[in-house]
């Protein structure tokens, strides 16, 4: 088991905003990247994807947590490797929820679609053209981004849509806005 620590903003920004470079075929070197990111994120819990960048690579490999819609809400699958995904159709934008390893304790509600078709190649070196709907549209598109150094508060439409998370008085869970300092 090989965990891997985890770029922070906005301390590591700079290795955060690097755009990553295609990968030319999936052998050892990669499948090893992807046995850490999934390393990595198994010792998180709660995240739902993680980004070579995060790791300090910058290589087109991200893992999603692709999971199912039920009347309980969305529920995470386990890590899937996506290689040089590409986002190749896009729609159905709207706002929900978003966070990020990268962003410890913070929360933000983003703008994304809710529908995209991309291609790429599986961990296997297979090509795949897939159509992701709904919050897994979301989360994929969250680590695509990744790989063009872009990060969920690039998509906040107002800074008020940022916010942690905190126990109030009454035991419940609150939202408390909060003002990043860029
Ligand atoms: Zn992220």
């Amino acid at each position: 088991m090989t965990t891997r620590k985890i770029l922070i903003y906005p301390e590591q920004q700079d290795e955060l905003r690097k755009p990553s470079t295609s990968v030319d075929a999936v052998n050892r070197p990669v499948r090893r990247i992807i046995r850490d990111l999934r390393d990595t994120l198994e010792a998180h819990g709660n995240g739902v994807g993680l980004a070579a960048p995060q790791i300090n690579i910058h290589q087109n490999i991200v893992l999603v947590c692709v999971g199912t819609e039920s009347e309980g809400g969305w529920q995470a699958g386990p890590p899937r490797a996506l290689i040089n995904p590409q986002i190749t159709l896009e729609r159905d934008e709207r706002k929900d929820f978003d966070g990020c390893l990268s962003f410890p304790g913070l929360y933000g509600e983003t703008i994304r679609p809710h529908y995209i078709q991309v291609v790429g190649q599986d961990e296997n070196g297979q090509a795949f053209d897939e159509i992701f709907e709904g919050f897994n549209a979301v989360v994929v598109h969250h680590e695509i981004d990744h790989l063009k150094g872009v990060l969920f508060i690039d998509r906040l439409q107002t800074v008020e849509d940022l916010y942690t998370l905190q126990e109030n008085e009454r035991g419940e869970i609150t939202k408390v806005p909060f003002y990043l300092k860029r």
